[in-house]
């Protein structure tokens, strides 16, 4: 394997960081799917660019599962350690950076599997055979008091879409652009967020 860049993570060298992972670790296969982690990811980008969707959604859509590669960031970038779930694994690298509709977006794409499974009976029926094996692991459908939880989140409806583009960004030979494209876009959302923050 490629040795591992040693790098400052700052707002300046985090999309050269992630672009680093993507390039090097990208074609990691997804869990199971018939697509790679790459292809997954650019795939999502790819729907919610298609959709209309505003910069910070395309951003979560394509970061969404970052967290499988949380052995790739200094410890330090992690909150809570490095053996948390991918979900909350990949918030917490991201949030430093990333404004939190984004980083909710990330955290909350696996609970929003749970959530949709119990309250949209046919959601359950799209999910692939690879996407009901970790359903199980990840608990199983919400419980009535999770759905209300959940529903109760600020960023919701857009932790919902982000979700959808995840189930259906795994179609074999998809054409997407390279994660360069998405480069200025990243940092356009970073800066925005960390010029907020000043
Ligand atoms: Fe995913």
């Amino acid at each position: 394997m490629t040795e591992v860049k040693k790098i400052p993570l700052n707002k300046d060298t985090i999309v050269p960081f992630i672009e680093d992972i993507f390039l090097r670790r990208g074609s990691d296969s997804y869990l199971g799917e018939e697509v790679t982690m790459s292809e997954h990811m650019l795939q999502g980008a790819l729907l919610a660019e298609k959709a209309g969707a505003d910069e910070e959604l395309v951003a979560a859509a394509l970061l969404h599962d970052i967290g499988h590669y949380t052995s790739e960031f200094p410890e330090d970038a992690l909150e809570n350690g490095i053996n948390n779930h991918h979900d909350e694994a990949g918030a917490s690298v991201l949030s430093q950076f990333f404004p939190r509709r984004v980083v909710d977006c990330v955290r909350y794409h696996v609970d929003a599997k749970r959530y949709l499974c119990a309250v949209d009976p046919g959601y359950f029926d799209r999910l692939s055979d690879a996407s009901i094996h970790t359903l199980n692991l990840q608990g199983g459908p919400m419980s009535e008091i999770e759905v209300i939880g959940f529903r109760a989140l600020e960023y919701c409806e857009d932790v919902i879409q982000v979700r959808i583009w995840d189930e259906e960004g795994k179609v074999k030979g998809v054409i997407t652009p390279e994660f360069s494209y998405y480069v200025p876009l990243l940092q356009r959302v970073i800066d925005r967020s960390c010029d907020g923050q000043d």
